[in-house]
């Protein structure tokens, strides 16, 4: 496989592009237009030249994984890809939309992977031509320094696929593992209820969000604690999780914490809106309450 096509040039799909790219692959990135795909590849471009004014690499190797992305505006130029990989906004009419068009240009044998973070691979894959050609390669954020990928096997997906898929992620450097199409498959499933328990501690007092935080980082050797890390991920974007687990395994433990719920219905959904459990409008960021 010598291409790879990845389609939504946001966060995830640039930081898919550029490891790609970094891989040696060629890449076809396209979005909703021509223009932020190409905003997508400068935003890679910038990424890629921090790693040579760092000294991490040489100005011919930037160049030239710079040189490897391509910018394209529908799918036709995608052809060549022995594997496309959606990245777009997690909606699924969005995602259903993209697999119609993508599964008009999608070679023989290439397969087409979706980095969906909660929607269930088994139901995006009715809108595929071939649901055996159909993965979930979920990626962690940001890609370029986690060395994490989750390869989802929907029910129909076949063990070639898989190998395809497990290679790919070898080859950009990732270490793989298999999950099962289940809510939010194993890392998220695992994670969004320790960060939600975090906030009902916080909520009843057992200790303050800075003490929260020191405590799983110290104790458990996290690398920042819980509620810092849900300003970053976004508070509105946990309680859309939190609401995934809950509806699909029809189980009342994952309901979000009382005090989450409030911050969200404050506006207060983290960092990039200034404000979470942490306001970061002072030169220090300190609890909001
Ligand atoms: P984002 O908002 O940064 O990027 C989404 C991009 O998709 C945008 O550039 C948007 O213009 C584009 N897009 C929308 N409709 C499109 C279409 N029809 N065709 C092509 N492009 C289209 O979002 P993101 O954080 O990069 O998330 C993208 C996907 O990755 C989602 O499925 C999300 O669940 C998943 N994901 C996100 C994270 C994370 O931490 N942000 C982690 C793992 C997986």
């Amino acid at each position: 496989m010598q291409s790879v096509g990845v389609i939504g040039a946001g966060q995830m799909g640039a930081g898919i592009a550029q490891v790609s790219a970094q891989a040696g692959y060629d890449v076809f990135l396209s979005d909703v237009d021509v223009a932020r795909a190409q905003k997508g590849k400068d935003g890679i471009a910038k990424q890629i030249n921090r790693l040579v004014e760092k000294g991490k690499l040489d100005s011919a190797a930037a160049e030239a994984t710079i040189a490897r992305i391509t910018p394209v505006s529908g799918y036709e130029a995608m052809a060549p890809a022995g594997l496309i990989i959606e990245a777009a906004t997690e909606r699924e009419d969005i995602k259903r939309v993209i697999f119609a068009e993508a599964a008009k240009v999608l070679g023989e044998n290439a397969v087409l992977a979706t980095n969906t973070s909660s929607i269930s691979i088994t139901r995006l894959s009715q809108s595929v031509i071939d649901p055996m050609r159909f993965v979930g390669i979920h990626f962690f954020n940001p890609v370029p320094l986690m060395g994490l990928v989750e390869v989802i096997r929907g029910l129909a997906t076949s063990e070639a696929t898989v190998t395809i898929a497990s290679d790919y992620a070898k080859k950009i450097g990732k270490e793989a593992v298999l999950a099962k199409d289940s809510p939010c498959f194993v890392v998220n499933r695992i994670f969004l209820p320790l960060i939600n328990e975090a906030f009902f501690a916080l909520g009843e007092g057992v200790g303050s969000a800075q003490d929260i935080d020191k405590g799983v980082k110290l104790g458990l050797g996290h690398p920042m604690g819980p509620l810092w890390l849900a300003d970053m991920i976004g508070l509105d974007t946990i309680v859309e999780i939190l609401k995934v687990l809950q509806q699909d395994f029809g189980d009342p433990k994952y309901r979000a914490a009382p005090l989450l719920t409030k911050y969200v219905e404050a506006g207060w959904y983290g960092r990039k809106t200034g404000k979470g459990v942490y306001d970061y409008s002072g030169p220090e960021p300190v609890p909001s309450l």
